[in-house]
């Protein structure tokens, strides 16, 4: 069996799908101060607040003109044609990679969609807009439902799995992520660390923080660096 490949990816992959990245000066996520709807302290302070700036989020998601892209697609692909193991491991919280066609995604910050009760730990999927009003089906509490999404200062999702997977992984690669945001920003350190043979590659639109920590740096839209890269791991292997 050849080697796994783990990709992790952040925002920067859906910008061309119509979704604003976390450090677009005009986005969604500029708009606001994140302390105020990214927070459980800001849960507690105003409830409607948070939740409708996730009810909107979910409607730019639904919106008609937002749909995968060519990188998604891309990497749908390799994990179809790959012989060995493809994760994508992701900071997003858009449904994008799922819509593309790819079947195994980590969703360590969360996903939209799915509800989870402050007061009986139930989670659940659904696309209803949440109220403080809102009813757990399953404890009947008031006003504990919220997006079962990462907020600042809480834990990431599924870490466990990923570093397991990070861990026997022969390729890395990040892909439109600032590498600002921890502990994505560390996996490349951790596969470096982990598994000193494997390789790393960063995918971004320009170089970040994180350059010097990657083998090797690939810069363009991604709806274009992607498909290339794929189609030359698919044909030439990734060590050129
Ligand atoms: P970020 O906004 O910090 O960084 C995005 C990176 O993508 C930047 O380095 C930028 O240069 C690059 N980029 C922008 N357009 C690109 C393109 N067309 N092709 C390739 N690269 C491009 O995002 P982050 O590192 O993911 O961290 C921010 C946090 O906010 C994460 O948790 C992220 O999931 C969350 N967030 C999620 C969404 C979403 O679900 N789609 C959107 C915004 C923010």
């Amino acid at each position: 069996m050849p080697p796994a490949i783990v990709i992790l990816t952040g925002a920067g992959i859906s910008k061309e799908s119509g979704i604003d990245t976390f450090r677009d000066k005009d986005g969604l996520w500029a708009r606001v101060d994140l302390e105020e709807v990214a927070t459980i302290e800001a849960w507690h302070r105003d409830k409607r607040k948070v939740l409708e700036f996730y009810n909107e989020t979910r409607r730019m998601f639904r919106a008609a003109h937002v749909a995968p892209n060519p990188a998604h697609r891309a990497l749908a692909r390799l994990e179809r044609e790959y012989d060995g193991e493809v994760v994508i491991v992701t900071q997003n919280i858009d449904p994008l990679h799922e819509q593309a066609g790819s079947r195994r995604v980590i969703h360590m910050h969360g996903r939209d969609g799915e509800i989870r009760c402050m007061s009986c730990g139930h989670i659940f999927e659904s696309d209803i807009d949440l109220t403080p009003q809102s009813v757990c089906p399953n404890c009947k509490a008031v006003g504990e439902l919220r997006p079962n999404i990462v907020w600042f200062g809480e834990m990431p999702q599924h870490m466990d799995e990923i570093h397991a997977a990070l861990e026997r992984c022969g390729l890395f690669v990040a892909i439109g992520t600032s590498g600002e945001v921890y502990p994505a920003a560390g996996f490349v350190l951790h596969v470096r660390r982990r598994q000193p043979r494997a390789h790393t590659v960063e995918i971004n639109l320009e170089a970040t923080g994180n350059q010097s920590l990657f083998h090797e740096h690939i810069y363009g839209p991604a709806s274009q660096t992607v498909p290339a890269y794929v189609q030359r791991v698919l044909t030439r292997g990734w060590r050129d």
